[in-house]
């Protein structure tokens, strides 16, 4: 406090409040209290040379200043040593009495630094207080932020025991429906051998129906032969009696040969007729198509039927079942042959040839008459027939068109624009083939 006493104003006043003395100067003959016009003149008159007090008023109360109080103070008046702090700021006021005096020291402390000072404070403290503030709001957010956490893995822990619970249950649902797709697939399986069991009878079944619609040209192909061994034998007992054993060896010798010549007509009626499981192999289409129509020879004749069969043996191999391949042969010879009966011209053409994609095409064409689109569309019908009771159980090109399919091609049947049919049979290429693959290509084709 004296330190702030010395840097700020000071007075001393007299019994009547009028400033004797002051620092700043200006404060001279001003006064504490305002003072009445004659109170002012006659001090005038008494003291100070005449000159009246009063021109400035301090507005202290010496009273209260003798415990300390703040006052305004009023601006210096412009004096050149007025302190410039003095222009209305805050100040306490202490006053005390001059011993044996009736005068006053006044003593002004300037409020400002320690109001710096409280501010000072002050904004400490805020800051203080505002760091325990978000000191506390740190610690309620993380406790917040740790209780969410635990929430969450108390969560999380449910949600994966849920799930747990579910793989293990879908487990086992899982295993039931592979036990029943396992025990549906060994059904399947049993179902398809099955079937293709019932397929190999059907095939087989087919065959021998063709085989005997064969059988009258077959007996009378052999029926020519056999006379001859009957007449050529006794023939030969004959000359043998007579002692002439060089004619009836002769006669021995043809009939050797009649009987090679009889077993060439059965050996390919037994190989047709054995009743085999497809397998596939390197086949010469030509070599496939002659044993066609070797056992239709008689046939053709007697119906008077001219082959134009333009495969050359050797040129295109395809990758099937031989005997399978001839048993489809068989079926549209037999069909054109029907279906050119009744016709004037009689005439069959076989042809194979390689096609863009690499396989081989196989076509049986015919001067019969063709069929209606309503009959094509039906063609591979099961039971589907127009020959009458007895002459076509309608299985011959279903039949035939399965046994294709399983050698990885197809069959297809045409109206050629000059009249008539033609059935192409479409073969993959086998091993062997000039430009074939080793192993064909086992994809399907367009019908
Ligand atoms: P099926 O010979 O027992 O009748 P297919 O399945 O072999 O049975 O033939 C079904 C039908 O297709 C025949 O009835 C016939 O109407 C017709 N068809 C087959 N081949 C020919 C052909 N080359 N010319 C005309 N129609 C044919």
């Amino acid at each position: 406090l004296a330190q702030e006493v010395s840097t700020g104003p000071a007075l001393i006043a007299d019994g009547n409040g009028v400033v004797l003395l002051a620092s700043p100067a200006s404060w001279k003959y001003a006064t504490l209290k305002p003072l009445s016009g004659e109170v002012i003149a006659e001090i005038g008159r008494h003291q100070f040379d005449g000159r009246a007090p009063g021109g400035l008023t301090l507005d202290v109360d010496v009273e209260a200043a003798s415990v300390g109080t703040p006052v305004r103070l009023p601006s210096p008046g412009g004096g050149p040593e007025a302190p410039a702090a003095l222009g209305g700021h805050d100040y306490l006021a202490f006053s005390r009495h001059l011993p044996e005096s009736a005068w006053r020291l006044l003593v002004f402390a300037n409020l400002r630094p320690v109001r710096a000072q409280a501010l000072t404070a002050g904004a400490l403290a805020a800051a203080v207080a505002g760091c325990l503030l978000l000191g506390f709001l740190y610690v309620r957010q993380r406790r917040r932020a740790l209780r969410a956490q635990l929430e969450s893995q108390a969560l999380l822990q449910r949600a994966n025991q849920a799930l747990e619970r579910k793989v293990a249950e879908r487990t086992v649902d899982l295993s039931d429906a592979v036990s029943r797709l396992e025990a549906e697939v060994g059904e399947r399986k049993r179902a398809v051998l099955e079937l293709r069991a019932a397929q190999d009878e059907l095939i087989q079944a087919a065959k021998l129906a063709v085989l005997g619609q064969l059988a009258t040209g077959i007996t009378h192909e052999l029926n020519q032969p056999l006379g001859a061994v009957r007449t050529l034998s006794g023939n030969a007992i004959e000359f043998m009696k007579r002692g002439n054993l060089e004619t009836a060896e002769s006669n021995l010798r043809i009939v050797g040969q009649l009987a090679e010549q009889m077993g060439a007509i059965i050996t390919p009626l037994k190989t047709f007729a054995r009743k085999s499981p497809a397998v596939s192999s390197a086949v010469d289409v030509a070599h496939a198509v002659a044993s066609a129509l070797f056992l239709f020879d008689q046939r053709l004749q007697r119906c008077g039927v001219s082959v134009d069969n333009r495969c050359r043996a050797g040129e295109l191999i395809a990758w099937c079942d031989p005997n399978r391949l001839q048993q489809v042969l068989v079926n549209l010879v037999g069909n054109a042959i029907d279906a050119m009966l009744v016709q004037p011209v009689r005439r069959l053409t076989v042809e194979a040839w390689r096609q863009a994609d690499g396989r081989i095409a196989l076509s049986v064409g015919d001067t019969g008459g063709g069929f209606s689109p309503a009959v094509r569309e039906r063609l591979f019908e099961p039971f589907f027939t127009t020959k009458p009771a007895g002459e076509g159980l309608g299985l011959g090109l279903v039949i035939s068109r399965d046994i294709v399919r399983d050698f990885g091609g197809d069959l297809s049947a045409e109206s050629p624009p000059g009249g008539g049919a033609r059935f192409v049979i479409h073969l993959p290429a086998g091993a062997g083939d000039a430009t074939g693959s080793a192993r064909p290509d086992q994809g399907a084709f367009p019908t």
